[in-house]
């Protein structure tokens, strides 16, 4: 496809599940990708497995979501090659740190809020400030939130209101860029096959199977699909919207 083609991304947690399978499909669809992660090496082996279509370069770069100097100095590069700021962000840098309400520590609670929700914050504030002063009129950022932030998940008071604070954080951020042609919207996965949830015990997933009424955990791709539909003009009235895609898990 080529519903991209001319189109530069950012990405955020590019190395690894959903990231990686958002950098593919978008550079599937002719866009050209920045990858970027903490993993370097990880983001490098998502950038060689990606498409290349005429005019199109892909680049990777370390980045940590939670430092505002990082994300100068990666910005400052992409400028610097690609001579235009991305008109695509998708934030998918995101980590877990579960424990029960009642043994959960500060610093468990401090640390998942700051990748997952100041990250995206970090992340989005800098690009949107490059896509205003540049004037991209076909901005599209998309965050990844999560069913956990709407119904709450065991294990994950830390996780669920970093993630129901990213819903809010799209939706101020769709108010306020549409006047400049950006359109901001949240993905909420459901259970999706990633390193993310390698670490969950057999019998939970039988249990969570089981809830799930299209009889499957989801891929990267299912996700991805739907990150592309979003980054495209397909797309173009579609703004502050989270779009639940999780097999009808959380109706
Ligand atoms: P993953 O662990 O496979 O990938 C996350 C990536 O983020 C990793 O490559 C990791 O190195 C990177 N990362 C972690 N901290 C970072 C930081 N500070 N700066 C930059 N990169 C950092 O996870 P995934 O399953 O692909 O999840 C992607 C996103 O989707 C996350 O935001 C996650 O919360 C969300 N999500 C996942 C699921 C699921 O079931 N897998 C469900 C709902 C939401």
């Amino acid at each position: 496809g080529s519903v991209l083609s001319g189109r530069l991304a950012l990405v955020t947690g590019g190395a690894s599940g959903i990231g990686r399978a958002v950098c593919q499909a978008l550079a599937t669809e002719g866009a050209s990708i920045v990858v970027t992660d903490l993993n370097i090496e990880g983001a490098q082996d998502t950038t060689d497995s990606l498409s290349k279509h005429a005019n199109n370069k892909h680049m990777n770069y370390s980045l940590d979501v939670a430092s505002g100097e990082e994300i100068q100095k990666v910005l400052e590069c992409i400028i610097n090659e690609y001579k235009k700021p991305p008109c695509i962000l998708v934030n998918s840098a995101g980590i877990t740190k579960d424990e029960f309400l009642i043994k959960m520590d500060e610093k468990k609670f401090d640390k998942v809020i700051e990748v997952n929700l100041k990250g995206t914050f970090l992340v989005t504030q800098a690009v949107a400030k490059l896509m205003v002063s540049q004037r991209v009129t076909n901005g599209s950022i998309i965050n990844l939130a999560s069913i956990s932030g709407k119904i709450g998940n065991l294990g994950q008071v830390n996780y669920a209101a970093s993630k129901a604070g990213v819903e809010g954080l799209t939706r101020t951020c769709a108010r306020e860029l549409a006047r400049f042609g950006v359109r901001c919207n949240a993905i909420l996965p459901g259970f999706i096959k990633t390193p993310m949830t390698d670490a969950v015990p057999e019998k939970v997933l039988e249990q969570v199977k089981k809830q799930i009424p299209l009889g499957r955990f989801g891929q990267p791709s299912d996700i991805a699909d739907v990150v592309t539909f979003l980054a495209s003009e397909r797309s173009s009235y579609v703004t502050g919207a989270s779009i639940e895609v999780a097999g009808g898990l959380a109706m």
